[in-house]
């Protein structure tokens, strides 16, 4: 069977990058585990897209929507926890209420306070 030519090139470069030479990265464990989100009220909301809440380039209306939503969540504690720690403190967007530079704030008001 012959393959074609450009299935050949990534057959090549597969075999490039098991080289001993050049290891493949290596993965940590993330630090904390992620809590159940699963009652979240940005979960397959009726009116906003998850675009609200993540979206780089969601509207300063809809963000401010989607703080609204995350006012009356159930989960609102445990995920705005978990948006201040280690692993939330370097995603976009809006989490547990807060955006990116919000919890950034709080991470090392935290940290100066220790
Ligand atoms: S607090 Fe906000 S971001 Fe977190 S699960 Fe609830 S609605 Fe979603």
């Amino acid at each position: 069977m012959r393959l074609p030519a450009d299935h050949a090139y990534s057959v090549a470069m597969s075999v490039r990058k098991a080289d001993s030479a050049h290891p493949p990265p290596r993965v940590t464990a993330l630090p904390g585990r992620l809590p159940d989100l699963s009652d979240g009220a940005c979960i397959d909301h009726p009116y906003l897209s998850e675009n609200a809440w993540t979206g780089a380039r969601a509207s300063y209306r809809d963000r401010e929507l989607a703080r609204a939503v995350c006012g009356g969540c159930a989960v609102l504690s445990a995920c705005r926890e978990w948006g201040t720690g280690p692993v939330g403190g370097i995603v976009n967007g809006i989490i547990g209420g807060l955006s990116g530079s919000e919890r950034r704030q709080i991470r090392r008001q935290r940290q100066v306070a220790r």
